[in-house]
């Protein structure tokens, strides 16, 4: 059995990959909820969405986010009745947010609600929220906090970023299935797909109990870097990252993540940095890591997991 650690665009790739090579049985998807917010009464959850959409073949590959072959009557009626349009809503995607509304509202679990959602798309693997517990990444900024949306939709990721705290997080605990898969022990190994480390893979681990599971498990954790050829795919990350004053390639990677992690894959892009980044203990698959397609995911899944079999966790 494999977890994997996903935020949005860049964990559903991976996690794609994950899924056409692994049973259902095998694989249990862990995803980033620090985004998650309420919008005109809707509870809406973009990283649950976008490994949703992904993995039933319906997202919409140009725009990165939502369902292809979208229209969008809603959006277009509510900008001239003068509604809230910043954030955009399909309206095929409206009946995700209606529905978990809904169900939440009923006083169903965020698991159970996604679960559900799973059915109705014929998904067969576990997609997981980190937790059931309403939590929010607040993204730090030397123009002050926001709340994640606000700073990624409104704001475009525009202030200098600083870190990031949590609301509602000391409350919070691990969904039951991801507790359950932290301490399978069938699990052979645990994957970070190559979300932004700062708001979607720390979110994962920051939910209270992750790390304590982590530090007891003996399987490898491997990482899938985020950064080729000191660029971020999509998305703020290189950004904060340069904001941080880390080095913006796989090797920062490597610093931010530390000893939590085993293995480290980059890109052959950045073969040049492999030495460094093993000398700092962390082991290195060098491969492509850019996934522009169906098979490009199920490659980089496969050459992950098998470099994960070589890999021993470091008892620290
Ligand atoms: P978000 O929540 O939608 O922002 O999604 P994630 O945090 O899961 O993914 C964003 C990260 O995915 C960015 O830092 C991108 O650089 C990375 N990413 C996107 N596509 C790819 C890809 O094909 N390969 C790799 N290695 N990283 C990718
Ligand atoms: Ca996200």
């Amino acid at each position: 059995m494999i977890l994997a650690f996903a935020g949005g665009v860049g964990g559903a790739k991976l996690a794609h990959g994950l899924a056409r090579t692994l049973d259902p049985s095998a694989l249990v998807i862990a995803v980033n909820t620090g985004d998650d917010f309420l919008h005109l009464d809707y509870f809406i959850c973009p990283d649950l969405d976008s490994v949703l959409y992904k993995l039933a073949g319906i997202n919409d590959v140009e725009r990165g986010w939502g369902i292809r072959d979208e229209t969008w009557n809603f959006m277009e009626t509510l900008k001239q009745v003068g509604g809230e349009d910043w954030f955009q809503l399909g309206d095929k995607d409206l009946t995700t947010h209606i529905d978990r509304t809904r169900w939440l509202t009923e006083g169903q679990t965020l698991s159970d609600v996604t679960h559900a959602l799973c059915q109705q798309h014929n998904v067969a693997h576990a997609i997981v929220p980190m937790t059931d517990h309403r939590v929010g990444t607040i993204v730090d900024t030397k123009e002050g906090d926001f709340f994640f949306q606000n700073y990624f939709v409104r704001l475009r990721c525009e202030p200098e970023y600083t870190g990031v705290h949590y609301k509602g997080m000391e409350d919070a605990e691990p969904s039951p299935q991801f507790a359950k898969a932290m301490s399978n022990p069938d699990l052979r190994a645990i994957v970070f797909c190559p979300s932004n480390p700062f708001v979607s893979i720390d979110p994962i681990l920051n939910v209270p109990g992750v790390s304590i599971a982590l530090d007891k498990t003996d399987v490898p954790i491997v990482a899938v870097s985020p950064i080729i050829g000191g660029q971020a795919v999509k998305g703020p990350a290189a950004k904060m990252m340069a904001e941080l004053r880390l080095p913006v390639s796989p090797l920062g990677i490597a610093q931010h993540y530390g000893e939590l992690i085993d293995g480290l894959v980059i890109d052959k892009q950045d073969s040049n940095l492999a030495d460094e980044i093993r000398a700092a203990g962390i082991g290195v698959h060098v491969t492509n890591t850019l996934m522009k397609s169906a098979e490009d995911e199920s490659n980089l899944a496969q050459e992950t997991l098998k470099f994960a079999t070589t890999l021993a966790r470091k008892k620290v």
